[in-house]
């Protein structure tokens, strides 16, 4: 009487199909959503929502109604009015994770600029006012 379980076909086999089961629950590099914030991560984010302020004030004048994103998640622009933007970075600093995006809706994309256009943007005005 054989009570040896059979040979497993893919036991020295690297393409083996369950370890790819396994590795399901390992937490990767891409799956740390719920760790803390770093240091460095706070900061970064409350340096982006002071930016975001002074970019707002700068532009809205404008008639530009927020910032447009390209999502790499989604490959393709988010447009975010500026208080949805502002409205989520502090969901991220309070809550350590990105919200599920919540584009405008039927944006107009000649109303919206990109996070570097609207910086040279700033910088620009910051230099000629000094
Ligand atoms: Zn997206």
């Amino acid at each position: 009487m054989r009570d040896d379980p059979p040979l497993d076909p893919f036991a020295d086999d690297p393409g083996d199909p369950a370890a790819e089961l396994g590795r399901g629950f390992d937490p990767g590099p891409d799956d740390d959503a719920l760790e803390p914030l770093t240091a460095e991560e706070e900061a970064e984010i409350t340096a982006d929502l002071a930016d975001l302020e002074v970019f707002q004030v700068l532009l809205e004048p404008r008639g530009v109604r927020g910032l447009v994103v390209d999502c790499q998640d989604c490959e393709e622009p988010h447009y975010f009015a500026w208080d949805l933007l502002r409205s989520n970075l502090r969901h991220l600093l309070d809550e350590g994770q990105a919200r599920v995006h919540e584009p405008a809706f039927s944006p107009d994309p000649s109303e919206y600029v990109s996070w570097d256009y609207a910086r040279g943007y700033a910088d620009a005005m910051i230099a000629a006012d000094e």
